[in-house]
């Protein structure tokens, strides 16, 4: 039973807040969870109630709550310097971490440019491919004003995000005031439609994107890509040869690639950046999520040395990048990124969560695979994807009306896992910090809630 002051708590948000990505009257029968505290892998209401945030609160929570030296990296920041304005000032936090993410990056990637959220590094990245296009000497280079992005994308919720983005429940209601973004196929490996299995794929598929790049390659600027994990997109996961193919692509045909690592960066596919995995270096790459390891908004865009160049010249010549955010370079957000970074090289926390991966994957899979409406069980990293489906051989999805993956979500809260379903595809996207004793309990809850839901 709740108390009277949590039940209290819980009514008062609903007369004046307005919570995101939600329908508010789902929320008559499924009240806010009014939190307290957080540590670990842990959030915990206000009677005490512990849920496991097995998606890392939206995929930002890197390291586990409450962290004590991210923690007492931000105390100590706060005690210098909260912010100041970052034109023409700067601070050592920032100095330092985009030295250390130097070193981390493509060394083409020297540049990093400060937003304060994921969907304002992909329109500063998309405004930058632009501008550089626009000032070009080359004249055919002038004509280069489209985007290019698969289908399915997701890159944030602004309008110049939301028009790269394929997720028809987001965008398509506002088409009428979204940017033309030529679509191209996406992979859809769980459905294959050249029959292939993720050890036989060569991407035939992208045969079906290379028409797009014969017509609309010498008028685009950019194509955005999420490498290898279309994440909003129900945790899609696709074989890095598509990711050659595309950066091959782009660079036949003069096109920048922007690679949005806002859910991948920071070890969550099990290297540091996805791009590693395929071997290729994009002209820009958009971070942020993990980044500060979940605790404050911060995004960066990190730009190649010759795109840099190209805004580089006279006061006169109107060639800089003209682009501010009032929080750009937060010392706080810097202070929590570099100390993510450290905290990572120094406690080998991808070498730990690589060392778990293939053992929590087996975990879940002993638990799961063989129940008849379970997919598919997709990994990468400690991401792990349950696809479910109405009918197994077939791979028929339930009927979206059904809303199974919401059932089954409030299934999971009640057990204490907070598993927030994108449709009918369940994930594990967890701190990379989790144990196995932790991730065996999350499987538990989540087999129960699945089987509470699911007809035998
Ligand atoms: C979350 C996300 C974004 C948007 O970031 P916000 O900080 O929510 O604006 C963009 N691209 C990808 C791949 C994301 O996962």
């Amino acid at each position: 039973m709740k108390s009277e002051e949590a039940i209290d708590w819980g009514q008062r948000d609903l007369r004046h807040v307005w919570h995101p990505c939600s329908q508010m009257k789902d929320y008559e029968s499924l009240p806010p969870i009014v939190l307290e505290r957080a540590k670990g892998v842990y959030l915990y209401d206000m009677e005490g109630k512990a849920y496991m945030d097995i998606i890392s609160s939206w995929w930002c929570n890197l390291l586990g709550h409450n962290h004590p030296r991210l923690s007492h990296a931000l105390v100590t920041q706060l005690g210098r310097m909260e912010h100041a304005i970052f034109a023409n000032f700067t601070h050592r936090p920032a100095i330092e971490l985009c030295e250390h993410l130097a070193t981390l990056l493509p060394s083409s990637l020297t540049k990093f440019f400060f937003t304060d959220n994921g969907s304002a590094a992909i329109e500063a990245a998309m405004k930058m491919s632009f501008q550089f296009h626009a000032q070009s000497p080359n004249e055919q280079d002038r004509k280069r004003v489209k985007f290019m992005a698969l289908e399915n994308a997701y890159h944030g919720e602004t309008l110049g995000a939301l028009s790269a983005g394929g997720v028809d429940l987001y965008s398509a209601l506002y088409k009428p005031l979204l940017l033309d973004v030529v679509r191209t196929p996406a992979p859809d490996c769980f459905r294959c439609p050249h029959s292939k299995t993720r050890a036989t794929c060569q991407a035939e598929c992208f045969s079906v994107v290379e028409p797009f790049f014969a017509t609309h390659g010498a008028t685009t600027t950019a194509f955005l890509v999420e490498p290898l994990l279309q994440a909003a997109a129900g945790m899609r996961i696709y074989p890095p040869i598509f990711l050659q193919k595309l950066r091959h692509a782009c660079t036949q045909h003069g096109i920048h690639l922007i690679a949005d690592e806002i859910a991948t960066g920071f070890g969550r596919t099990g290297t540091m950046f996805a791009c590693q995995q395929a071997a290729i270096t994009p002209d820009f790459i958009c971070l942020s999520k993990g980044l500060t390891g979940g605790y404050m908004p911060m995004a960066i865009v990190a730009a190649t040395q010759e795109i840099y160049d190209a805004f580089y010249d006279d006061y006169g010549t109107h060639k800089a990048f003209l682009h501010s955010h009032t929080y750009s370079g937060n010392p706080m957000a810097c202070a929590l990124a570099l100390e993510v970074l450290r905290t990572m090289q120094q406690e080998e926390i991808l070498a730990q969560a690589n060392a778990l991966a293939p053992r929590a994957h087996q975990i879940l899979c002993d638990a799961l695979a063989d129940h008849h409406n379970v997919g598919e069980i997709r990994q990468l990293g400690l991401i792990n994807a349950i696809e479910l489906v109405a009918d197994k051989k077939t791979k028929t999805p339930f009927p979206s009306e059904l809303r199974v993956g919401y059932q089954i979500y409030k299934q999971a809260l009640q057990r204490g896992l907070l598993l927030r379903p994108l449709g009918d595809v369940l994930y594990f996207n967890p701190p990379l910090t989790i144990t196995e004793s932790e991730w065996q309990h999350a499987t538990k809850i989540c087999q129960q809630a699945i089987v509470s839901c699911t007809t035998s």
